[in-house]
């Protein structure tokens, strides 16, 4: 099949080292050292033909496209000079909190970008601060705005794509990119996630305008009802739903290692869920994928799931 416009299959790989400066308190589980480990698993001759770009920095009025400008204003200004500022209880902001959450924008700006155009086939976003717990007017879960949600709206609005969908695996429920689309049947937002765990939202009666599935997982549950949920749910959704375009919230907290849940996932259950992403948008999107990295707590889970993940990527 043909895939892109050049008939070259290519792989981005969206980083940059300010991901690493946007820092959070001593023993956080959210921290620069998680993207250490994943780089460190993608130093390695399987990823070779990667593409990698540095991401840029988008401009301020690309946050807008989910979130009040004076929520966007406030994020600005708690930013602080020196030291850690708090802006919940999870969720802190340090220097370079700004930069890192523009350019994790912009790396998902520049991916859609890119699979939109043909320039490459699919793509990874290796940024933090984390998104899908962002809400409109509000920052939570070392969170502080929606990059999943902010890409699917760029897709629509700077392409003209129509459907996209957004599926998301991090442990946690993304209850911010339920709450941005919840009455927008153009963008469908698909999760599977454990229940009851943090932010409490994800049951199956939240549907939104029927864009919304919710598919949660019981503590203990592992690779089988996994799989159950995402061919029982999550799949025939996507499926149906017949995207433009597919996004990724890929956090791999689901892993059995992490020590922020109780879901039992091995690396490969990451790829096995990739590969049957890839293959509904072969089908109707063109085989066009982008996925961010959302949570992923324990670096030895978090760096062997997000590579077996981009290895399926770069399997297309
Ligand atoms: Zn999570």
């Amino acid at each position: 099949m043909q895939r892109c416009g050049y008939g070259i299959l290519t792989t981005l790989l969206l980083h940059h080292a300010a991901f690493l400066d946007h820092l959070t308190p001593v023993g956080h589980p959210e921290r620069p050292d998680r993207l250490r480990a994943l780089h460190a698993a993608l130093d390695h001759e399987d990823f070779a033909t990667l593409q990698r770009v540095e991401a840029p920095l988008a401009g301020v009025e690309s946050a807008m496209l989910c979130h009040s400008e004076a929520y966007v204003e406030a994020i600005r200004r708690a930013v602080p000079n020196e030291g850690l500022a708090r802006i919940d209880m999870d969720t802190t902001v340090s220097p370079g909190s700004w930069e890192a959450a523009m350019r994790a924008i912009g790396a998902a700006l520049y991916a859609v970008d890119a699979v939109i155009s043909g320039r490459a086939t699919n793509a990874f976003c290796a940024v933090r601060p984390p998104g899908h717990h962002a809400e409109t007017m509000r920052a939570m879960g070392f969170c502080l705005f929606d990059t999943a949600a902010i890409a699917a709206r760029h897709a629509q609005k700077a392409h003209g794509v129509e459907r996209v969908a957004i599926v998301d695996w991090d442990v946690h429920h993304g209850n911010g990119t339920q709450e941005i689309f919840w009455s927008d049947p153009s963008v469908l937002y698909a999760s599977t996630h454990q229940m009851p765990l943090f932010p409490g939202t994800g049951a199956p009666s939240e549907t939104g305008v029927g864009n919304i599935v919710n598919a949660p997982l019981s503590p203990g549950d592992g690779t089988d009802d996994f799989k159950e949920a995402m061919r029982a749910r999550i799949l025939p959704a996507v499926r149906a739903f017949s995207p433009d375009l597919i996004l990724i919230s890929a956090g791999f907290d689901a892993h059995t290692r992490d020590p922020l849940a109780e879901i039992n996932l091995q690396a490969e259950d990451f790829a096995w869920a990739t590969a049957e992403l890839m293959d509904i948008a072969d089908r109707s999107a063109n085989a066009r994928v982008v996925s961010l990295l959302e949570g992923g707590y324990d670096l030895k889970g978090l760096a062997a799931s997000a590579a077996a993940h981009i290895r399926q990527l770069m399997n297309a």
